[in-house]
């Protein structure tokens, strides 16, 4: 399992999952950690997996980076597309009702190209 902090590793997986390296996929994985963390899931692919639902905003690169993180998608119904063109997604722990929006700021865009520039 690979932790939830371990940025560089999720990023990895995600580019691998997704294609290519992109700022969606810093910004994805970055909303996610973020997401998971305040609501409390340690590990959405394996004991917390049916907890976990995650709402996306976008239908864009960073869609794949969370699907990567969460392990949520829409094929197993745990990940729900709202067409609101918002660079958002919030995430829901079922368990306990905490439930957390995290939006990805004007120009987050912008530091998320210069992390791998
Ligand atoms: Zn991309």
């Amino acid at each position: 399992m690979v932790q939830l902090s371990d940025f560089e590793n999720l990023l990895h997986e995600s580019v691998r999952i997704h294609g290519h390296l992109c700022p969606g996929q810093v910004l994805g994985v970055k909303m996610s950690m973020c997401g998971l963390r305040e609501i409390g899931i340690i590990d959405p692919k394996g004991k917390d997996k049916k907890s976990l639902i995650v709402f996306v905003e976008i239908d864009r690169c960073a869609t794949d980076a969370i699907q990567s993180v969460t392990g949520c998608s829409l094929g197993h119904r745990t990940m729900k597309f709202m067409d609101y063109g918002k660079m958002a997604a919030t995430f829901v722990n079922l368990e306990t009702g905490r439930a957390v929006r995290v939006i990805a700021k004007e120009d987050s865009r912008q530091k998320a190209k210069e992390f791998f520039s």
